[in-house]
This record gives C-alpha cells, structure tokens and sequence, in this order.
C-alpha cells in the first residue's frame, strides 16, 4: 500500500485553543488511515485576511504519513472539524478548529474542493515557521511547477506578529 506524507495546518481561535488543537492531534491519530509523524509547537497570531475578526489564533502543523488520497483525507479532516462544532458562516470567520491540506506528497492539483499545495500558504508566517520547525529542508512544487524552498520562502513572514507558545 503507498503512503503518501501530507502536511497539515492546524488552526483555532474560539474556546479553548490549545486544548482544541490537542485534541485534533489526538483525533488524527485515531484515523486507522493516518499515522501522525510530527506536530510543531503552537504558535499565537493576529487573525489575517478579509472578515478575519475574533481573538488571536492558535496554529501548529502536523506531519502524517496517510494512505488516505487527498480527497479522503480533506474529507477525514473536515469529519474533525464537524466534531469540534465547526459553524461555517463567512470565510475567515471565527471559528473553534480549522484544519487545511497544506501539500500532499508532491501532488499540485486544483478542483473545486481542494487546492494543493494549499495557495495561501506561502503568506501566512503561522504555516511557514511551525513547517520549518518540523521539517527545515522542506521543499516542494507550486502551482506553476516552480520549486519552492522552505529557508528561502520564510522571510518574506518574517515581520508578521506571531509567537511560540
Ligand atoms: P484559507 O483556505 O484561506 O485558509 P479557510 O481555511 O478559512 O481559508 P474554509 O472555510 O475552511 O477556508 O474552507 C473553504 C473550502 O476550501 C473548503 O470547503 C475546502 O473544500 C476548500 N479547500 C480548497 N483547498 C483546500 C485545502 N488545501 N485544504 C483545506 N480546504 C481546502
Ligand atoms: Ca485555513
Ligand atoms: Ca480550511
């Protein structure tokens, strides 16, 4: 059977973040599918993006290695977020726990239900400092086959408001 290494981002900032995320991780090891290879440390920020509002965010990234396709694995991962009471009402809404594909093995595909990589992560300092700390020499495709390079991505978030915590 083939598995496939996936990265996931992990988000919150309703309740009890970090009790959330925990949670979410534990959640993910349950899935027979999955197995959980690394988890970051949690980091707080400024929620970002258009309508983005509500308490600071708590954010990590978990490395799995899954035999789930990337659709499966969407699906498993939305399952979660249903579980902890995900309410969807406007995009970047509060919400109790966000759960996206980052990159799934080299795979660069966009449909109307997934897009991977995932194609804001190259803003966003909450996905690229935990995927560095669990993995520094990462590097991958993008949507136009160019190659990405972790150390050469991460200072362009550099000046964004996060910490570890
Ligand atoms: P962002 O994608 O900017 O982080 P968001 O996480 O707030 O925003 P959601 O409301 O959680 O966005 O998701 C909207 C839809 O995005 C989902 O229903 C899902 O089908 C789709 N989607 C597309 N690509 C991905 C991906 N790589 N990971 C998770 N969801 C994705
Ligand atoms: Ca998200
Ligand atoms: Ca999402």
């Amino acid at each position: 059977m083939t598995r496939a290494i996936a990265y996931i981002g992990l988000g919150a900032n309703l309740g009890d973040t970090v009790r959330t995320l925990n949670e979410a991780v534990h959640a993910l090891t349950k899935v027979p599918q999955i197995t959980v290879q690394q988890v970051s440390s949690m980091y707080g920020s400024a929620p970002v993006g258009e309508g983005a509002d509500g308490p600071n965010y708590t954010n990590s990234v978990v490395m799995i290695d899954t035999q789930l396709s990337a659709h499966q694995l969407l699906d498993a991962l939305q399952r979660i977020e249903l579980d902890h009471g995900r309410e969807r009402s406007h995009r970047n809404a509060p919400r109790t726990l966000d759960l996206d594909v980052l990159l799934y093995d080299d795979a660069v595909f966009h449909d109307e239900r997934l897009t991977v990589p995932h194609p804001r992560m190259l803003e966003r300092a909450f996905v690229l400092l935990p995927l560095y700390e669990i993995s520094p020499h990462l590097t991958w495709l993008d949507a136009k086959g160019q190659k990405i390079i972790l150390t050469d991505a991460l200072p362009q978030v550099i000046g964004q408001d996060i910490v570890m915590l």
